[in-house]
């Protein structure tokens, strides 16, 4: 037996095969190639690879999710063999005398821009697909598995760390758990794998070793122990821990159609944090009763280049009208410090977490902005959206961003568009300033929402990814509790409502604390509604003053 301790950060036990996450090497090299002829061939066997593969899913679609998908995936195949896409790349081969990788980076970068550049919405939407498709081929050329995990069982991904992009592009059905050398529990792949309800630990160390892939191991994701081919008495452990886990499943299921509402009758919202249209079937198996935060970043870090106002008002409607009517947060593009996007060609910055990130980049960048904003209105025709604006310091940035939304919603008026003229507002308190200022935000904007990881980051002047922090990183400290009072009470005073969307509204030690604070809402990962509403409904509102803040 191996053991291994790091730090939980995604609870559950499971079990599987160990397999060493490969990170792709994906750079396609400008030198000439020497035999164009042998370039032909490798496009020709990965057009048939790829064809194969689209056909192979769409019979997979027809069968699990029906016609609609299936023909999205033989559209595709379609696509593949298109004439004037492949004279494109052979033109490239011919003229150039490159690669087939670069034959067919430069057919679909042309052909994508064309399609992006006519005036059918349409044709425009097709532009995406030629992204797609071009991918797929050159994944094929350069032996790249798509999803990241070449196994055909699922298995505990191990790795040395995980940028969220990377998490995002891997195949979730195939993971059981995350294992990695490095992370810490406050950043995002920590919080995906929550989000996902799949158990995690980070911080192994060098304790993790490339050499134990294919072996199997237990992980705990709440102690953060992992063991390799454990000992009897170790494996009855994990065992009774995952038992008890079932037990614990099943009693929750009792909470399901259950009001949020404290013995003494305050109601508190439960909402649930998303990061992709697919983890709605997540919130509604939990019954959350709305979504708070959907990371929409996401749709940016797992795609290769912008996403399109189509893409974007195709996955913000999807969540709107399955969420039928409750309310869907969505925060705009938050992305930056841990969170990066090639596409994007940002500075390298000496403090990313300091640097142009979230708001700041939509207010330097008008026309990603734009695109966002539009697609967020007009799938507010399809359900209840919210939007929420990340990582807010000044009243002015408020204002410019409710300048953005004015704009947006007169040229939709203009097109003849549908939208809903009175989508709420909203924005995120992160900032020690934001909280300063929260009671002249609050008469901006018609709902506030603490993102609890960054308000703790910069008020405690403590790094989120660092995990050497130790007990520095402190969300209870007296100045985070105190700062959500006094966010709390500029809401209330505006007459508007509070939540909490980062990772400490699903702490259930804090609960009477937030009750007494006077949080309306708690938005939390989908697994932890159950369990935040079995205490809820044990629990008293009372109130509280600033100074019985105390550590
Ligand atoms: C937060 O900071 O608490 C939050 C919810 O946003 P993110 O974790 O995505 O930065
Ligand atoms: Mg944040």
């Amino acid at each position: 037996m191996i053991l291994m301790q790091g730090k939980g950060v995604s609870k559950g036990v499971a079990n599987g095969p160990i397999y060493f996450f490969q990170r792709p090497d994906t750079t396609i090299s400008d030198a000439p190639a020497a035999d164009i002829e042998a370039e032909k061939q490798r496009i020709a066997a990965a057009q048939k690879k790829s064809v194969d593969q689209l056909n192979t899913l769409a019979d997979k679609a027809r069968e699990d999710a029906g016609d609609e998908t299936a023909i999205l995936f033989e559209t595709h195949a379609m696509f593949v063999e298109d004439e004037d896409y492949v004279e494109c790349m052979m033109n490239a081969l011919e003229e150039k005398h490159c690669t087939a990788e670069k034959a067919v980076e430069i057919a679909g970068e042309e052909f994508a821009a064309m399609l992006a550049a006519m005036d059918d919405p349409y044709m425009q939407g097709r532009a995406a697909d030629i992204k797609d498709v071009t991918r797929r081929i050159l994944n094929n050329l350069m032996g790249i598995t798509e999803g990241g995990i070449d196994s055909e069982a699922p298995v505990i991904l191990a790795a040395d760390d995980l940028a969220p992009s990377e998490t995002l592009q891997l195949d979730k059905s195939k993971i059981l758990g995350f294992i990695t050398q490095g992370g810490s529990g406050n950043g995002h792949t920590a919080i995906l794998a929550r989000t996902m309800g799949i158990p995690a630990i980070c911080g192994l160390g060098e304790a993790l070793k490339a050499e134990y892939t294919g072996r199997k191991v237990y992980i705990d994701g709440e102690t953060g122990q992992a063991a390799i081919e454990p000992d009897d008495i170790t494996l009855a452990s994990f065992q009774t821990k995952q038992e008890e886990q079932q037990k614990m499943k099943e009693l929750m299921e009792t909470m399901k159609g259950q009001e949020d509402v404290t013995l003494d009758g305050r109601e508190m919202m439960v909402y649930c944090n998303i990061g992709s249209p697919e983890d709605v079937a997540a919130v509604q198996s939990n019954d959350g009763q709305g979504i708070g935060l959907f990371r929409s970043e996401f749709l940016y870090l797992a795609a290769d280049d912008y996403p399109s106002e189509e893409e974007q008002f195709k996955a913000y409607k999807d969540v709107a009208a399955a969420m039928n009517g409750k309310r869907v947060v969505i925060r705009t593009l938050d992305i930056g410090a841990d969170k990066q996007v090639d596409y994007f060609e940002m500075h390298k910055e000496e403090n990313p977490a300091l640097g142009v990130r979230a708001i700041r980049i939509c207010l330097n960048r008008p026309e990603v902005f734009r695109t966002q904003l539009r697609a967020l209105y007009r799938a507010s025709a399809y359900g209840k959206i919210a939007i929420m604006f990340p990582m807010i310091t000044s009243v002015w940035e408020v204002k410019e961003c409710k300048r953005a939304c004015q704009k947006v919603m007169a040229e939709l008026e203009a097109e003849g568009i549908p939208f809903r003229k009175d989508t709420e507002l909203g924005i995120m308190i992160e900032t020690p300033a934001s909280v300063l200022v929260a009671e002249e935000l609050a008469r901006e904007v018609d709902f506030f929402s603490v993102g609890t990881n960054d308000l703790t980051q910069y008020t405690l002047a403590c790094d989120r990814q660092a995990n050497d922090l130790g007990k520095f990183f402190d969300p209870h400290h007296p100045a985070v509790l105190r700062a959500l009072k006094l966010a709390a009470d500029a809401a209330h005073k505006a007459g508007i409502w509070i939540g909490i969307c980062g990772e400490l509204g699903a702490d259930l030690t804090l609960l009477e604390t937030f009750l007494a604070i006077g949080i309306d809402e708690l938005s939390v990962s989908p697994a932890s509604v159950l369990p935040l509403r079995a205490a809820i409904r044990k629990s008293i509102a009372k109130t509280c003053t600033l100074e019985m803040l105390k550590s």
